[in-house]
């Protein structure tokens, strides 16, 4: 494996790394954005099964109506028959029909009657929800905004990470490629380590073998640590920076 193939390998697998904390803290942003919007919400969901009830009232007040005004033509109708009665046998029908009639229409007044008082009552109701939602949506605005506008830079920022990790990807060889790949998808987070010069696995700090050292520095082959698993190389950074000033020495 070359020098250039393990560099892209390394500067990937710390692309990966921070995409993959991005990744995290972007999922994050779901249950507060959730949470900060919680009252609002509550608020909306009462103020609509209030509205959905007035709507009922208002359908009821209107079924009263329409039921009060056809009473009221079928009185009006007996009152004109009874001027045309014929006898005192007819007249009494008539009369205790009206009567009948009479009585259901004051009985929906009073039903139309307490049918406003609930509506009145119920609009205030829903005027005071809807003030209290508007003030809670309002005052969730800004910080939801805010989140949002901050979790847009994290997008932002794990795009032009996933594009510059493409760019990488695409001068590495597809045998070298499908090595990290493969690491990397069944949850690794480290595939590429430096051959440290004692000849430690930077990664696990599991000695390597001689013969196995000398094939990694003079060799193109995808050598891995037979410990730990990870592709090593002669040539990268040893990872932590303070050491790798400290402990590697050249040649
Ligand atoms: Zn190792």
């Amino acid at each position: 494996m070359t020098n250039t193939t393990m560099d892209s390998l390394q500067q990937v697998q710390k692309l990966d790394e921070r995409i993959s904390e991005l990744e995290e803290a972007i999922r994050a942003f779901e249950p507060q954005l959730a949470e900060i919007e919680e009252p609002a919400l509550a608020l909306e969901s009462e103020l609509a099964s209030i509205e959905k009830r007035l709507a009922e009232m208002q359908a009821d007040t209107r079924r009263l109506d329409r039921n009060a005004d056809d009473k009221r033509a079928r009185i009006k109708k007996l009152e004109e028959r009874l001027n045309k009665v014929q006898n005192l046998r007819e007249e009494a029908a008539v009369r205790t029909e009206l009567d009948l009639v009479r009585k259901a229409v004051d009985a929906d007044e009073q039903e139309a009657l307490q049918l406003m008082g609930e509506t009145q009552r119920a609009e205030q109701e829903a005027e005071e929800l809807r003030e209290k939602a508007e003030a809670a949506r309002a005052e969730v605005e800004p910080s939801q905004e805010a989140l949002m506008a901050e979790r847009q830079a994290l997008e932002e920022e794990l795009e032009a990470l996933e594009a510059q990790r493409q760019a990488l990807l695409e001068d590495v060889g597809d045998r070298e490629r499908k090595v990290y790949d493969s690491f990397h998808n069944s949850g690794r987070s480290v595939v590429v380590a430096a051959l440290l010069p004692d000849g430690a696995c930077g990664h696990c700090f599991g000695v390597v073998p001689l013969q196995v050292q000398n094939e990694i520095r003079h060799s193109s082959a995808v050598i891995r640590c037979e410990a730990c698993g990870v592709i090593l190389s002669a040539d990268l950074e040893t990872g932590g920076d303070d050491e790798a000033d400290s402990e590697t020495g050249e040649g």
